[in-house]
């Protein structure tokens, strides 16, 4: 049997929660698909915490996530699907559906919530340490690296970016790795920063975050960071035809201020909507588009 809903929203984790919170308050029935994949369950499985959520700091990912959902399902209106949202389409009538689980979900606004998927460098050892010792947001984990030497291994010229930032977490090495070449202009940037260029290719992460060189030396660090290249962790926004902007670390859906796609009845927000993300700016985009929905259905 179809499933038909005034507002849906793909994607339950910060932002999407965030949005279907303000739609919950309405008084307005919400339906929530989510197929339970966030960005951060790396630092969940690594048994480690999230950082820079006001008042949540230090709480792990898993456990932000559940007490969220529990107090977004104490609302009668709300319905929570467990699953993908796919083959997404506007039908004649201006409503949005999408293929769930074998049912047709209809909806008349839907809110985008479906975050990206990281690609990380082809370093051997790199993906298994990702989000225990190796991360990309020097805000969300830099702190715990304790003032110990960092490494930033370089995917892309973002690597500058990095490479200038990090020394204020502590003694920093940027790995070119044959990935960035910086120019005179980036070397005397690093040097007024002190962070140091070690040109020989990484051959491999071993230990907790062991730099092992193609000449045979180690060198060991508290922490790395690198540059994932990003892209939308769901088709569905492409589905709808909504425009994607270029972001320096990948594609993703262009919104306006109030989190207005190009398609008509359809906002996205979180990591998939912005050029970079974090859970307080998955949260605070979610607001924005729960209430633009909710302020959309009375125009
Ligand atoms: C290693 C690592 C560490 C991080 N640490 C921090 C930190 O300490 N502090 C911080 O603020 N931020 C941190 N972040 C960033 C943070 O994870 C993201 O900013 C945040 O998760 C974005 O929330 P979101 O709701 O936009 O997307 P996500 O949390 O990625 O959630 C997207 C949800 O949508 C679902 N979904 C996708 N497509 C579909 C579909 N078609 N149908 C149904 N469901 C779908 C997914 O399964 C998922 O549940 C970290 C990220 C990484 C990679």
């Amino acid at each position: 049997m179809d499933i038909h809903t005034d507002f849906a929203v793909i994607g339950g984790s910060y932002a999407g929660m965030s949005a279907a919170l303000q739609l919950a308050r309405a008084r307005r029935q919400v339906t929530v698909i989510d197929a339970g994949v966030r960005r951060n369950r790396s630092v969940d499985e690594a048994g480690s915490t999230s950082h820079g959520f006001l008042s949540r700091d230090g709480v792990a990912p898993a456990q932000l996530w559940r007490e969220a959902r529990a107090q977004l399902l104490q609302y009668p209106t709300v319905r929570w699907i467990e699953g993908q949202a796919e083959q997404a389409r506007v039908l004649p009538s201006g409503e949005l559906a999408f293929e769930v689980a074998g049912q047709l979900l209809v909806a008349r606004r839907v809110v985008l919530a479906t975050g990206v998927r990281d690609a990380l460098p082809a370093v051997p050892g790199l993906a298994e340490r990702w989000g225990k010792s190796v991360f990309h947001c020097p805000y969300c984990h830099g702190y715990e690296v304790g003032g110990g030497a960092i490494g930033v291994i370089a995917a892309s010229p973002l690597a500058h970016h990095h490479g200038l930032m990090l020394p204020d977490w502590g003694p920093t090495t940027l790995f070119l790795n044959g990935a960035y070449v910086p120019s005179e202009s980036d070397l005397a940037d690093f040097a007024r920063r002190g962070t140091q260029i070690e040109a020989t290719p990484v051959l491999r992460i071993d230990g907790f975050a062991d730099v092992v060189l193609a000449d045979g030396r180690t060198v060991p660090l508290q922490g790395l960071f690198t540059q994932p290249r990003t892209s939308p962790a769901s088709p569905v926004a492409q589905q709808l035809g909504c425009t994607l902007a270029d972001g320096p670390m990948g594609p993703y859906v262009q919104v306006d201020a109030m989190q207005q796609t190009s398609v008509a009845n359809v906002f996205a927000c979180g990591d998939g909507a912005r050029a970079a993300g974090s859970i307080a700016l998955a949260v605070a985009d979610g607001a924005m588009a729960g209430v633009a929905a909710h302020r959309a259905s009375m125009l």
